[in-house]
């Protein structure tokens, strides 16, 4: 037992009936304890499917899942769905109680057996979502993230060792997603948590994650640390999930004197630059999109746009001429 894996599925399927037999297909996946594993995929790819296999809210119809060694039973077999170590958080917030105070709506979820265990416990998850100075006020009252944070602190009152959470996060504004996201990074180093999370926001899966999956179709085309499927994708897929890439077909870039065999070229944005030093300034700005520190500039040439990114914001204004350096690109 001591030796088991953590949490693994194993060959699981699960297909809804219709032309496309839309589902999960066969899959494999490891899930590393006390790490955060992010599951990602265009919509409709198996994402939320999956999670709920391994937490025990769906059943597989071939394969098994099973958690440091033993079966995860389903909702057939079990009087309360979803595996005992498990929680599971969404993006709604339908668990709480809107009409209680934010205290009460973790504390309720502990037993009265030791009101000075349920005190303590209910402080340290408020602590740790940094939600304490929230905890008299009404759920009622709370912003679309506040709310989010205390579904995730309810979700952690009762320790579970997995905390799967399907796109939490979407409701919550862009500034304070950072924040959270930050927190429950630190509620892993701190306690050793387990994360699975579905995501299809690059930044949060490239920050957050330890370990990514890519679903596609229902199943896994590739995995592995976020800065290796960044750096060098195996599938132009996964270069889309993960990026704001351009794709040019082999003809376009061969008039920027990319040389490709395969169809598609990728350019991060990242890995063309403005330059205004050049004599043959053949691209014409059409937007520049100022994000503090850099900008994302479009340009154009002809039929072609393309995304760079320039580190010196002000440098350019929309239709300015440029010359484009691509230093780095990708084929496939
Ligand atoms: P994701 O979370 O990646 O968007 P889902 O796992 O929710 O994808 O769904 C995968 C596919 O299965 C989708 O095409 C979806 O329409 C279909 N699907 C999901 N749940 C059901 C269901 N209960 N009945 C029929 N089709 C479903
Ligand atoms: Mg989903």
């Amino acid at each position: 037992m001591t030796n088991a894996p953590f949490l693994q599925a194993l060959s699981v399927t699960k297909t809804y009936p219709g032309e496309r037999m839309a589902g999960v297909k066969g899959v494999s996946v490891d899930i590393k304890h006390q790490r955060v594993t992010a599951i990602i995929g265009e919509s409709g790819s198996g994402k939320s499917t999956l999670l709920k296999m391994l937490y025990g809210l769906l059943s597989p119809e071939e394969g098994r899942v099973e958690f440091k060694g033993e079966r995860v039973w389903g909702p057939e077999e079990k009087l309360i769905p979803g595996h005992d170590a498990m929680k599971m958080v969404t993006q709604d917030t339908d668990g709480l109680n809107l009409y209680a105070k934010v205290w009460d709506n973790v504390a309720v979820l502990m037993p009265n057996t030791d009101i000075k265990d349920k005190h303590d416990r209910t402080t340290q998850v408020l602590k740790q979502l940094n939600i304490l100075h929230l905890a008299d006020r009404q759920a009622f009252y709370l912003s679309g993230g506040e709310k989010q944070r205390v579904a995730i602190a309810r979700a952690l009152a009762t320790r579970p060792e997995v905390l799967l959470l399907d796109e939490p996060f979407n409701q919550v504004d862009t500034s304070f997603r950072e924040g959270l996201q930050q927190d429950i990074r630190q509620v892993v180093h701190d306690t050793g948590l387990t994360v699975i999370m579905v995501s299809h926001d690059p930044a949060e899966v490239l920050s957050m994650a330890d370990e990514l999956i890519v679903l596609k179709d229902g199943q896994i085309i590739e995995s592995g640390s976020p800065k290796q499927l960044y750096q060098h994708p195996q599938n132009l897929y996964t270069a889309k999930l993960l990026t704001n890439c351009n794709v040019l077909s082999r003809e376009d870039a061969a008039q920027f004197g990319l040389n490709a065999k395969a169809d598609h070229v990728v350019i991060y944005p990242e890995w063309a630059n403005p330059t205004g030093s050049w004599t043959r300034k053949d691209f014409t700005i059409k937007q520049l999109l100022f994000k503090g520190s850099y900008e994302d500039l479009l340009v154009q040439k002809g039929h072609i746009t393309l995304r760079l990114l320039n580190d010196e914001p002000g440098k350019y204004q929309v239709g300015d001429k440029v010359h484009v350096k691509i230093h780095k690109f990708l084929e496939f």
